[in-house]
Parts: C-alpha cells; sequence; structure tokens
C-alpha cells in the first residue's frame, strides 16, 4: 500500500489536498480514497472498488471512448466563458448555480456566457447541490432554461429525495439524483420514489465497477458516471464503469483529474476532443515518490484500511 498526497487548484469539500491510498494487485492499481470524515462501515464499498480493480480488474469495454462534461464553477461569466472555450473539447458544460451569497442574476449571465461559448449544438446542465427549495426550484428552473438557451438536465435541485421527486412531478426539464445517491441502497430509493430520469453513479461510494453495472440494470435509469475526485488511478475505475454500460446517452463527469495540481502516472486521464480515452494509466513510481504522504499519514491510512477491511470480514462471515 501507497499513500498519496496532491494539492487540489481550488478548494474541494473545504480541502486543500486529495489524500488516498493506492493498492496493487494481479491486475493493476488501485485507489482506495473515501473523504476523511468517513467511518469505516462508510469506507467498505470505497475499499471494495479499490480491490476489484487491484485483485480482478475490470469488465471488457464496449466503447474506447468517454465523452466527459466540462465544469464551471460558480464564477463570473468572463470567467465562465474561458473555461468553456479551454475544455479541450467539451460539448457539454455543467454549470454551478444557486451559490450561496451570490444574486440570481449572476446565475442567468453565467449561463448566458457558457452558451455564447459553447454554441447552438453544445448541451448546458445545471448542479445546484441541492442549493433550492421545491418552491424555488419550480420558479427558477425555467428561468434558467431560457437563459441557457435551453437545458439538458439540472441536477440535485433540492436536497431530499422526497422533494426531488416532488419537484420532478412540476417541472419539464430532466432531473438527476447526484447527492440523494451516496449508498448503495439509495439508488433503489430513487427509482422507487421516482425521484430522477437520471442517476449520478461513482464507483468507490457504490463499491465498485461490478456493483455500479448491477445498480444500473436494477433501477433502470441512464447513468452518468462521475468522480469523487480521485487520482488518474481511482478515474480509470469511473471510465471503465461508462466503458461498459450497455448504454451511455449522456457526458460523464469524469474529467476532474484537473482539479489536481500533479498525479501518480504520467499520462492523466485529461480529455481530448472532449472525451476521455478508455485506458488505464499505471503508477509512475518517480512521481509516486513526489507525491508520497507523511510517515504519520502513511501511519494513519495503513490503520483506516485494516478497519475496513475488518468490516468487510464481518460482513462476510
Ligand atoms: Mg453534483
Amino acid at each position: 500500500m501507497r499513500v498519496f498526497s496532491i494539492p487540489l487548484r481550488t478548494r474541494f469539500r473545504g480541502l486543500t489536498l486529495r489524500e488516498g491510498a493506492l493498492v496493487e494487485g494481479e491486475a493493476g492499481w488501485g485507489e482506495f480514497s473515501p473523504f476523511l470524515e468517513y467511518d469505516a462501515a462508510t469506507s467498505a464499498p470505497w475499499l471494495a472498488c479499490a480491490r476489484e480493480a487491484a485483485d480482478v480488474g475490470w469488465p471488457e469495454p464496449l466503447r474506447w471512448s468517454v465523452p466527459v462534461n466540462v465544469t464551471v464553477p460558480a464564477c463570473s461569466p468572463e470567467k465562465a466563458r474561458e473555461i468553456v472555450l479551454g475544455s479541450a473539447g467539451c460539448r457539454t458544460a455543467k454549470v454551478k448555480v444557486a451559490e450561496a451569497g451570490q444574486q440570481p442574476g449572476e446565475d442567468e449571465a453565467r449561463l448566458e456566457a457558457v452558451r455564447d461559448a459553447l454554441g447552438a449544438d453544445g448541451l448546458v446542465r445545471i448542479d445546484v447541490n441541492g442549493g433550492w427549495s421545491v418552491d424555488e426550484a419550480v420558479a427558477r428552473i425555467p428561468v434558467l432554461e431560457r437563459a441557457a438557451g435551453g437545458l439538458e438536465y439540472v441536477e440535485q435541485p433540492v436536497a431530499s429525495v422526497e422533494d426531488l421527486a416532488v419537484v420532478r412531478r412540476r417541472v419539464a426539464v430532466p432531473i438527476a439524483a447526484d447527492e440523494s445517491i451516496r449508498r448503495v441502497v439509495d439508488p433503489y430509493r430513487v427509482r422507487d420514489l421516482e425521484a430522477a430520469d437520471i442517476a449520478v453513479l461513482k464507483v468507490q461510494p457504490l463499491g465498485g465497477v461490478r456493483a455500479c453495472l448491477r445498480i444500473a440494470e436494477d433501477i433502470g435509469l441512464p447513468v452518468v458516471v462521475s468522480s469523487a475526485v480521485e487520482s488518474s488511478i481511482g478515474i480509470a475505475a469511473g471510465v471503465a464503469l461508462a466503458a461498459a454500460l450497455p448504454e451511455l446517452p449522456y457526458a460523464c463527469g469524469l474529467a476532474t483529474v484537473q482539479l489536481l495540481t500533479d498525479d501518480v502516472v504520467a499520462d492523466p486521464l485529461l480529455p481530448v476532443d472532449g472525451a476521455l480515452p478508455v485506458r488505464r494509466p499505471t503508477v509512475d513510481a518517480a512521481r509516486l515518490q513526489q507525491l508520497a504522504a507523511s510517515p504519520e499519514r502513511e501511519e494513519h491510512w495503513r490503520r483506516r484500511m485494516a478497519e475496513v477491511e475488518a468490516v468487510r470480514q464481518d460482513r462476510r462471515s
């Protein structure tokens, strides 16, 4: 087991560093990088994902290229334009809206700028991160749809899955569930409540590529594969899922390696012509050496992995 610590370009979940453990097995490298506040039980699927990558590898791909979206944070219209134009050919933009402390008009201006930079044939989706009430969602979605010149879908307009179901019945734009899907049981709840048109799935929190393929089949919703801001070793698992899904109608949220200042591989999984190639990079020893965490952090992760492994053994017996 090796532990990496990579500075982030901008804060994510209040973090300035992304830390995680890499494990090597017969099939290659796997990444185990649950967020630091997650307990052993919550982290168990994350380890299952890493072990699948290292020990057995992934199902055969059905495609060799995975379209990805560029993500536009809650920034100025000028900055939004610059991000879209510098996005390595991404034809889908995910735009953050409803940022605390901003005026509603700022969302409209950002969306107009994104549409302008993307052109008429690009796709725009918005991510609310659960920031609206039901009434706000119902009022704001048509306004932002006009500003954006059409919306592909709205990601997590409200926080709870029950409210998501209510909003979905009151607006015409498709609804995607993201934060409502954090544990393996969650996608089934989204399905049962008919709370979303699209499910955002992440391989680590849901237990790996095969587990996600099963979930996708069970819930019968189109899937957008998204990342947990992993290194290219972890992103490769998301790419493997996107490559193995029978259908992939939407661009994925896997273009996040550029949020990190460095990577543990020599050939990072970065988009080319708006898509990630379906391939599996390997750890670069010199880079990993440079990005190695301190001995104290290494010890922390060693202990953590042992605790999570114990939870998994318990569940098996
Ligand atoms: Mg989201």
